[in-house]
């Protein structure tokens, strides 16, 4: 249960004076929430900038083009002709030193001799601009009177906004959410405040949103690092709450005797490379071990991580246990089991699928072998988390590509079973700080080496003036029988940007010339259809592929050895690894055209560079920090971390260690969370939305 203190800030944000219908439409869209945003989510949307109001000259001295507030005297006004409505309503105004012209244009009649009366003083906020020769200021900020001026704070925060939301609304709103905050227990530890320094939370707030100086929304600065760090601590302790839990009773264990695991390795057409064995015999420790698996493999594209976690399966299955693997997309997931299931079969080992896809009957028998233990390992998407999905004794949950999943899935996935080991796969690599904020301490395998066998690529950047010789060259090879993906960023006609081709123009004007050897997948289409498309693909039925980022991940035709990737500027250094990940994957060496718009920004020329020069992902995730910041490694965000909204890593990422040591500390005194700290920290968890780690305290 919330405590009832939050009450006030969980209000939604309509119970303010000014948000109606219209703007909780837009602060949703705003705040990236489904829901109306609560006081909360408008408090925690911080400022990016202000505009200091505190420039106070005569007119004569104002300077065209800043911000200045002037103190003037109304002499008349020149309301706009009747009838011509694009002709401005002007106010001349003056001090001692000279005159300003005061803008308006389609105002309502009458409100502008309401808001400065001929005659009285009034102080106006704006952009000061010279117009014929004269001093104006076009519709000012601020217009207010002596006792509205005493008020008038001289610096104006600048949020984030969203088309058709006026900063004027927002401004206020933001105002009265600060009315209603409550008094809030302290959370964070005397020691801590100490050493860092912060500020009280309720004065944080007021200081980022109320700004007394310049510097008072800076991401570094006391204020904003106050709510990082809450934001940080909220993310370690729930975390941390998770990981309490990984005890399980003595003497369980999820690995055997290794006769299935054997059985797999005998299945395999070649030999696992060292890496992979190492991992698969952490993993098989983990398993044994009375304290749950919470181990990340991580390894670039094409390292072998699939037939890595099979092994983990079979480990699993030689005591009786099933193991569950789940993938963010339908592609990935039907990707593993087509890699598994024939190893699996030999191993006997009982594999099936599950996605969406499967329904009505097929869906229920599945269901049905799961529930009395016929099935081993089950993979799937997100349906594997759907409530009827009951396993007889799941004890492993993989999970695939985990930073497109939250916290909520994973959780959902292992409270399947009791006490479930967990193996998180990416083949992103990830910086060590993204590891904590993410996943709070966890074990890491590498694979570091490519399988052996494997050629270089080949990485050309090609401007796209020289199309017609790419396609040429396409021709040749598929003459020669090659497999050829040609990757578009986008889709559809609607969604083009300026001269992106999209996927459906390019198939088809490459139809016209190849005729029945191209085929077209991207993520509109439905699953069966992209599945059947990719079998052609696979068997080479279909020479030539034009698809988008669907096949970023995981798919794995090994025969396709070109890729051409048009508009190559338009993607990520990691996306463009990605996406080359799909080739160079068999025995043959393997090009990839790099095709690029001209004129080629300094950022998307230095991508090309990278990526032509190395195919080492750990490099290239390291360049790829450096161009655009740890943030958006993981490429769920324009800023920020992924589940983030306040911290930055690039800022904070000293905070994220204190936090996650404060949490420890936390977890050590009081796991219970309880006397007045732990209510606080129960505060802190809902204020920041990690409450779903509270009901582990105490269970299991
Ligand atoms: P990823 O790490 O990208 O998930 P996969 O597990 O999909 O990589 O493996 C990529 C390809 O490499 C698959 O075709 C797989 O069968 C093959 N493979 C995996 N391990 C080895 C190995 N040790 N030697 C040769 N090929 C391997
Ligand atoms: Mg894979």
């Amino acid at each position: 249960m919330r405590p009832a203190l939050l009450n006030p800030l969980f209000a939604p944000v309509t119970s303010l004076s000014g948000v109606g219908p219209k703007q909780d439409k837009l602060l949703r869209y705003l705040l990236g929430r489904r829901e109306t945003p609560r006081l909360v989510d408008l408090l925690l949307h911080l400022p990016v900038s202000v505009i200091d109001r505190r420039e106070r000259p005569k007119i004569a001295e104002a300077v065209p083009g800043t911000v200045v507030t002037l103190e003037v005297t109304v002499d008349r006004h020149r309301p706009a002709p009747s009838g011509r409505s694009r002709a401005p309503h002007l106010v001349y105004a003056s001090d001692e030193t000279g005159d300003v012209v005061l803008t308006y244009f389609r105002a309502q009649p009458g409100y502008v001799e309401k808001l400065l009366p001929v005659g009285e003083k009034r102080y106006v906020s704006g952009t000061a601009q010279i117009f014929d020769g004269t001093l104006q200021m076009v519709h000012p900020d601020r217009v207010v009177d002596e006792a509205g001026f005493a008020k008038l704070s001289g610096i104006d925060p600048v949020y984030p906004l969203t088309e058709g939301l006026a900063i004027g609304s927002l401004r206020r709103a933001v105002a009265q959410a600060l009315q209603k905050l409550p008094q809030l227990p302290e959370w964070i530890s005397p020691e801590v405040l100490r050493r860092c320094s912060f500020p009280p939370l309720a004065e944080a707030l007021n200081r980022v949103h109320v700004p007394v100086e310049l510097t008072d929304i800076l991401p570094e600065g006391p204020f904003w690092s106050r709510l990082a760090f809450d934001e940080l601590l909220a993310g370690q302790l729930a975390l941390a709450l998770v990981r309490a839990q990984l005890r399980r009773p003595a003497g369980v264990r999820n690995a055997g005797d290794g006769h299935l695991r054997h059985k797999v390795i005998d299945a395999l057409p070649y030999a696992l490379t060292a890496s992979q064995q190492a991992a698969a015999k952490a993993i098989a420790d983990d398993l044994n071990q009375p304290v749950r698996m919470l181990r990340l493999l991580q390894g670039d594209v094409g390292s072998g991580k699939t037939v890595v976690a099979l092994l983990a399966a079979a480990a699993a299955a030689e005591v009786g246990k099933q193991s569950a693997l789940m993938a963010p997309t339908e592609i990935l997931a039907r990707q593993h089991i087509k890699t598994i299931a024939p190893l699996a079969e030999q191993a006997g080992l009982r594999a099936a699928i599950l996605t969406g896809r499967e329904k009505g009957k097929e869906r229920r028998d599945i269901l049905k072998r799961l529930e009395s233990g016929e099935i081993d390992l089950l993979v799937g998407t997100h349906a594997l988390i759907q409530d009827d999905v009951i396993f007889k004794t799941l004890a492993l949950a993989i999970v695939d590509e985990q930073h497109r999943f939250g916290v909520r899935e994973r959780l959902a996935l292992t409270a399947k079973g009791e006490a479930v080991d967990v193996l998180v796969l990416s083949a992103t690599p990830i910086p060590r700080t993204l590891v904590l904020t993410y996943f709070g301490d966890m074990d890491v395998s590498e694979l570091r080496e490519k399988p052996a066998g494997r050629q270089e690529i080949d990485t050309r950047a090609a401007s796209a003036s020289r199309l017609n010789e790419i396609i040429e060259g396409v021709g040749r090879a598929l003459d020669g029988g090659k497999l050829v993906y040609w990757i578009c960023p986008l889709v559809e006609e609607s969604e083009t940007v300026g001269h992106l081709t999209d996927a459906e123009q390019r198939s088809a004007s490459l139809k016209d010339r190849f005729g029945d050897r191209v085929g077209l997948v991207h993520g509109k289409m439905k699953g069966a259809e992209k599945d059947r498309v990719m079998a052609q693909f696979a068997a080479g039925e279909i020479q030539l592929l034009v698809a988008t980022t669907v096949v970023e991940v995981g798919v794995d035709v090994p025969a396709a050895t070109i890729m051409v990737i048009e508009n190559a500027e338009r993607f990520g250094l990691s996306q463009l690894h990605q996406l080359r990940g799909r080739i160079g994957r068999g025995s043959e060496a393997s090009t990839c055209i790099l095709l690029y718009r001209e004129p080629l920004g300094e950022i998307a020329a230095a991508r090309l560079r990278v990526i032509r020069e190395t195919t080492d992902g750990f490099r290239i995730a390291e360049e790829d920090l450096k161009l655009r910041g740890e943030g958006d490694v993981l490429g769920t965000r324009q800023s920020g971390m992924p589940g983030y909204r306040i911290a930055r890593s690039e800022v904070h990422g000293q905070l994220i260690t204190q936090a996650r040591d404060e949490a420890m500390r936390i977890l050590k005194d009081n796991p219970n969370l309880t006397g007045e700290r732990g209510e606080a920290l129960r505060c802190l968890l809902y204020l920041y939305e990690r409450d779903e780690a509270l009901p582990l305290i105490g269970a299991g």
